[in-house]
């Protein structure tokens, strides 16, 4: 077993820009490979845990999305990514559902303690909005807010998160170092 650290996407490893539709949209923060980096020297898995409700919306399509997601894996080397396509509000069926996967619900989270062999008392969720501290929270996961996103004055509500921090960078030194653990 091993710790992970759930890293949501937009702002957190990437620039936040509402909705990114061509993977030559994605802009990857310049030290998000270097963090990744440390969040496995840490001995930690790093996990991506997105909400991409712009498939619901019709804004891209799924296999898009897969796109966009092979390029972060390429240029970030996280060890897995999982997305939510769906919103209750989309147009787009089958998508276009409440479902048990969108942040702040667990779906995702708990898809990947089924993958991956994680120790998730001594795991970390990383995100800029509450539904990223939210969902970190229901899994009893150590929570860190970044202000590298929407930050803290764009919050949907108030979340009481364990940390908070400038960008990725600051919450990777957060990490204990593999020997604590
Ligand atoms: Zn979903």
């Amino acid at each position: 077993m091993r710790p992970a650290v759930f890293l949501d996407r937009d702002g957190v490893l990437t620039e936040e820009k509402s909705y990114i539709c061509f993977p030559e949209e994605l802009a990857v923060f310049s030290y998000a490979r270097e963090c990744v980096k440390k969040i496995h020297e840490k001995g930690c898995y790093a996990i991506v845990i997105t909400n991409q409700s712009g498939v619901a919306r019709g804004l891209f399509s799924e296999e898009s999305l897969r796109e966009i997601n092979e390029q972060l894996t390429r240029k970030t080397e996280v060890d897995k990514i999982y997305y939510c396509p769906h919103h209750p509000e989309g147009k787009i069926k089958p998508y276009g559902k409440v479902c048990s996967c969108r942040k702040p619900a667990t779906g995702l989270l708990k898809q990947a303690c089924k993958d991956f062999s994680i120790n998730l008392e001594a795991s970390y969720m990383v995100g800029d909005r509450a539904g990223d501290i939210l969902a970190g929270q229901r899994m009893g996961l150590k929570t860190i807010l970044v202000e590298s996103g929407y930050g803290t004055k764009g919050l949907e509500q108030p979340v009481v998160p364990d940390y908070v921090v400038k960008d990725l960078r600051e919450a990777v030194e957060i990490l204990p170092d593999r020997s604590e653990l």
